[in-house]
C-alpha cells in the first residue's frame, strides 16, 4: 500500500473526528480553531475558549462589528493577544465574510500560509497541504531532513500529500503529529509512515535539536494607584499584551508601600513584579471600580496583582 493511501487509511480508523471545528465547514470556525490552536493545546481550546467565543461571535460578522475590547475579553487567559487584534482587525478588513482562495486568506492579517490552505483544505476540500508545527516534524523525521528549511518542508508537504482527499491527509498529518510522531518517544509501531520513514531509526535527530536560549528572568515595578476607592489601570501599547488594561509598570523602584510579589512566566522571559503603592502622584488617566474592572480584558499577571490587593484586604 502507498503511505498516501496508508495514512488516509489510519486517519478513517484512528483520526479525532469528534473535535468539533471537523464537524464543520463554517470557514471562520474553521479560522477560529486554527488560530486558538497556534498557541495553545487542544484540550484548553476545547475546555474553555473555543464554545464560549463562539457563543459570544457566532460569526465573523459579529467580531467584525463588536469594539475590540469585547473580542479581548473573551480572549482573557488564551494569551498571545496579537491573535485576538489580528482576528478583529480581519473580520472587519473583509466585511465579516471570508474570501476564498488562499492568496486572498493569506494576505489578511495574522492567517499565514500554512492557516490560509488550512482553511481552504478543510471547509472546501482543496488539495492544498498545510505546515504547521507537528506537521514539520513528521515531514522532517519522514524525509530524514535535519535542518528545517521551509522551501524544502513545502516542496515535501505537496509530495506527500494525498490530491484525491486533502481534507482526510492534512487531518491526519495533524492527529499523527500529535498522538504518534511525538517530541519525545515516538510511537513508530502504530504510525501508518513507519514502513517507508527515514528517520525512524533515530527520530531525535530530525529535526537537529537546537540548544534552548536560557529563559531570562526581568524585574519590574507595578504601581497600584487608587483615586476615591477606585483604581487607576492603563492601556497596554506593547507588543506582547497590546489593548489590555492593567496595572502600570515601570523599571525602577518606586517610592512606595511595598505590596508584595508576583511571578509570571511569558514564552520567553519570567517577570517578576514588585507591586507598589506609590508615595508620589502619577499620571493615569482611568480609574474603575471593582466592577468595571470584572468588565474588562486584563492579562494573567494583572489578575494576579487583583488576587494580591484582595489578600491583602
Ligand atoms: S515512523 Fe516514527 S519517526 Fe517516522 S513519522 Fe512515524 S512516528 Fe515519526
Amino acid at each position: 500500500m502507498k503511505v498516501k493511501e496508508a495514512i488516509f487509511q489510519w486517519y478513517q480508523e484512528n483520526g479525532r473526528h469528534d473535535l468539533p471545528w471537523r464537524q464543520t465547514s463554517d470557514a471562520y470556525k474553521i479560522y477560529l480553531s486554527e488560530i486558538m490552536l497556534q498557541q495553545t493545546q487542544v484540550k484548553t481550546v476545547l475546555e474553555r475558549f473555543y464554545f464560549p467565543f463562539l457563543e459570544r461571535f457566532p460569526t465573523l460578522q459579529s467580531v467584525a462589528e463588536a469594539p475590540l475590547d469585547d473580542v479581548l475579553k473573551m480572549w482573557e487567559g488564551l494569551g498571545y493577544y496579537t491573535r485576538a487584534k489580528n482576528l478583529h482587525h480581519t473580520a472587519i478588513t473583509c466585511k465579516g465574510i471570508l474570501p476564498r482562495s488562499p492568496e486572498e486568506l493569506g494576505g489578511l492579517k495574522g492567517i499565514g500560509k500554512s492557516t490560509a490552505h488550512a482553511i481552504c483544505a478543510f471547509a472546501y476540500h482543496e488539495p492544498l497541504p498545510i505546515l504547521d508545527a507537528n506537521v514539520k516534524r513528521v515531514l522532517c523525521r519522514y524525509f530524514a531532513i535535519s535542518v528545517k528549511n521551509e522551501k524544502v518542508l513545502w516542496e515535501r508537504a505537496w509530495e506527500l500529500l494525498h490530491v484525491k482527499h486533502p481534507y482526510a491527509h492534512n487531518q491526519a498529518m495533524m492527529d499523527i503529529g500529535a498522538i504518534l510522531c511525538t517530541p519525545k518517544n515516538p510511537h513508530c509501531n502504530a504510525c501508518p509512515l513507519s514502513f517507508t520513514c527515514k528517520g525512524k531509526s533515530a527520530p531525535e535527530n530530525y529535526p537537529k535539536p537546537i540548544k534552548k536560549a536560557k529563559v531570562l528572568t526581568k524585574k519590574r515595578f507595578a504601581l497600584v494607584c487608587e483615586h476615591e476607592g477606585k483604581l487607576g489601570l492603563i492601556q497596554r501599547q506593547e507588543k506582547l499584551l497590546h489593548g489590555l488594561w492593567g496595572f502600570m509598570q515601570v523599571d525602577e523602584v518606586p517610592e512606595g508601600i511595598f505590596l508584595g510579589k508576583v511571578m509570571h512566566t511569558y514564552s520567553h522571559f519570567k517577570l517578576e513584579l514588585e507591586v507598589f503603592k506609590p508615595f508620589l502622584h502619577v499620571k493615569i488617566k482611568n480609574y474603575f471600580t471593582c466592577k468595571e474592572i470584572e468588565k474588562l480584558a486584563l492579562s494573567t499577571v494583572d489578575k494576579k496583582i487583583l488576587k494580591l490587593l484582595n489578600l491583602k484586604k
